[in-house]
């Protein structure tokens, strides 16, 4: 083609919106740790290798179908130069704008504003590769990037995108003939040493070195990294050092996970894995993380990238590899979900992830601890929607409660300082611990000397119903009117006439919103509380809905009032007169509304603060 013809070709795009906006943060900012660019394309080739060698296994009619699958670097510092290369599936003139023009995560454009501002506001941004920009990464050192692919479909022609980084980029023909993408980068004046090939070869030792197919530097015949597939070696032939290297590699965490489970068995299914749990539930921020899943592996070929039926929807914050002899290669992916062996490798998989956990929660509860804080609420899902796991997630739960306030507890524990004749487990739930410790429900249980549990996730309204009865106790509420097991303990409050004259005013002034006004057995300081009913189930699962729906009525309950209570005797007093009594409905409506804050139902606060002023007018009258 002629230097004329081939400008005629150029086309020149924008690109989109969010692409702008990252490309302008990656080209005009500094950066400590610039080197991870590599590491991304690397990755992306890597990804492009096992998607042909997949495409292999059951169609030949492909580009150089026996071109070696690797990636070749070369650094030219005396150019500035530094080249990529894969043999990969490249990619037709339609992938590269879509796959180099625009950003497919959802959650970018809400990320990128909050980079913006950080950066307007003169902050640092060094961390940017923890976000996984991906291919992006590479303006961080590039002046100017030309990505040159060619796509393994026969039929398909090769184009060469162009980019600096600033709003705009080309495509033109190319006149690469054999398949794969080449990333060739003009490296900005203060990111020469990138073209050094030691330093290319230090960063692939440190990011790369799992990468299964071979990576060349220069001219060197020896491929850099070493290949391994790691969790085909023998456990013991693997250091904490090299596991935790592969599971960043893996994930592309910059943490090392909290642990690791490695699995080789042969029967009832061939299985070697590798998996981890992470050192934190959200490793890239504002959750931009985009997908989970376990990579799969047959005969060494990655058949799957995100695997989502190998463990149970409740474990997706495991990460890692699988990898089984006895899958079937010659199938499509959907016939590889569906089949028997899948599941009985899920069964294996979920069988030892459980066993590390309850293995960890005896032998090193303080790990068990962090990992209960990050990925607890996982676990008291899978109570909820996997009954048959019952028995090996029931003992892993924790939750703090009145008499373990610094460390969260098991059932068990619970149990074994349970009074002598107690066969229930006390809960109580609300929004933050703090609130509950100080909610009026807990005053009977501290004077007897029960443990109460918290229960301050909306998840666990869901877990005694779920749980049905553990170890012959039943859960319930601290907020029940009734609570059969104390009732023997009680004596039932004398009822005076002048308390049931102050309950008939009281659900006068109330109206629908009590259901009752009752003397109170359980309280001793506080002068009232809101208590359950007996029809009403759970008032948790009530607490549920508010949650989810902005405007639930506050729900009707019983208006219990401790008749010892200074308040509530003066209250006493004055309901023995005749005729209007405006400060005695003020207080009565006080006292309810104050009930309800501590539920944490939050009243009209105007309303509430003319009350009180009127209360007060009252009280400091001279
Ligand atoms: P991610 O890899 O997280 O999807 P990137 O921005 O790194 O995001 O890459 C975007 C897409 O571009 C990839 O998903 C892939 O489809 C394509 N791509 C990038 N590099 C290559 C390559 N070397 N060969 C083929 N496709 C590639």
């Amino acid at each position: 083609m002629t230097v004329a013809a081939k400008e005629q070709n150029v086309e020149t795009r924008q690109f989109q919106t969010e692409v702008r906006q990252l490309l302008d943060i990656l080209v005009h900012s500094l950066y400590s740790q610039r080197e991870i660019f590599l590491r991304e394309l690397i990755s992306n080739a890597s990804d492009a290798l096992h998607r042909i060698k997949f495409e292999l296994l059951t169609n030949r009619d492909v580009l150089d179908p026996d071109a070696e699958l690797a990636i070749r670097i070369v650094g030219d510092p005396e150019k500035g130069t530094l080249t990529i290369s894969d043999t990969g599936v490249g990619m037709t003139h339609d992938e590269l704008i879509e796959n180099l023009g625009t950003i497919a995560h959802s959650g970018a454009a809400q990320f990128l504003r909050a980079l913006q501002e950080q950066q307007q506001a003169g902050g640092a941004i060094e961390q940017i590769g923890q976000f996984g920009v991906g291919f992006y990464s590479v303006f961080m050192v590039a002046d100017e990037v030309r990505v040159t692919s060619r796509s393994f479909l026969p039929e398909a022609e090769a184009w060469t995108w162009v980019s600096t980084g600033d709003d705009a980029y080309t495509l033109e023909p190319a006149e690469k003939t054999d398949r794969g993408t080449t990333i060739e980068i003009m490296l900005k004046k203060d990111a020469l040493e990138f073209a050094e090939p030691w330093r290319i070869k230090s960063i692939i030792r440190k990011y790369s070195e799992f990468v299964t197919f071979p990576i060349y530097v220069n001219d060197d015949e020896e491929p850099v990294n070493r290949r391994q597939a790691i969790w085909r070696l023998l456990p013991s032939q693997v250091s904490d050092e090299e596991a935790n290297e592969f599971y960043r590699q893996l994930t592309l965490a910059f943490d090392d996970p909290l642990a690791r489970i490695h699995i080789q068995t042969d029967a009832p299914v061939q299985i070697y894995a590798l998996l981890f749990i992470p050192g934190k539930l959200d490793r890239t921020l504002l959750g931009l993380k985009q997908d989970y899943g376990l990579r799969l592996y047959s005969h060494k070929i990655r058949i799957q990238d995100r695997n989502k039926d190998l463990l149970p929807g409740y474990l997706r914050f495991i990460e890692g590899v699988v990898d089984s002899e006895d899958i079937p290669l010659n199938v499509s992916r959907e016939m590889v979900q569906s089949s028997r062996v899948m599941s009985k490798i899920k069964s294996v998989l979920t069988r030892k992830v459980l066993g590390e956990l309850a293995r960890m929660a005896e032998k090193e509860p303080d790990r068990y601890e962090a990992f209960w804080r990050e990925f607890g609420i996982f676990i008291k899902e899978g109570i909820t929607t996997e009954p048959q796991d019952h028995e090996k997630l029931i003992p892993l739960l924790r939750f703090y409660s009145t008499k373990s306030e610094e460390k969260p507890t098991s059932l068990a524990d619970y149990i074994a300082r349970a009074q002598l004749d107690q066969k229930t487990i006390y809960y109580i739930a609300g929004e933050s611990r703090a609130a509950m410790k100080r909610s009026p429900h807990l005053e009977y249980f501290r004077e007897h000397d029960i443990e109460v549990l918290y229960f301050d996730q909306p998840v666990d309204a869901f877990l005694p119903q779920a749980i049905g009865k553990y170890e012959e106790f039943e859960f319930q509420n601290v907020d029940r009117a009734k609570l059969d097991e104390l009732e023997k303990m009680e004596e039932a409050p004398e009822v005076s006439d002048a308390f049931e004259k102050l309950a008939a005013q009281a659900k006068e002034t109330l109206g629908d919103r009590v259901v009752d006004v009752r003397p109170s057995k359980r309280l001793v300081s506080a002068p009232a509380r809101l208590a359950a009913p007996e029809d009403v189930i759970d008032s948790s699962l009530q607490r549920i809905r508010r949650l989810m729906e902005e405007d639930v009525a506050a729900p009707q309950m019983i208006l219990e009032l401790n008749p010892d209570h200074p308040i509530v005797a003066n209250l006493m007093a004055r309901a023995q007169g005749n005729g209007d009594d405006p400060i005695l409905d003020a207080a009565i409506e006080q006292l309810y509304e104050d009930a309800l804050l501590l539920e944490g139902f939050h009243p009209d606060p105007t309303q509430m603060v003319s009350r009180i002023e009127k209360l007060l007018e009252a009280a400091t009258r001279a």
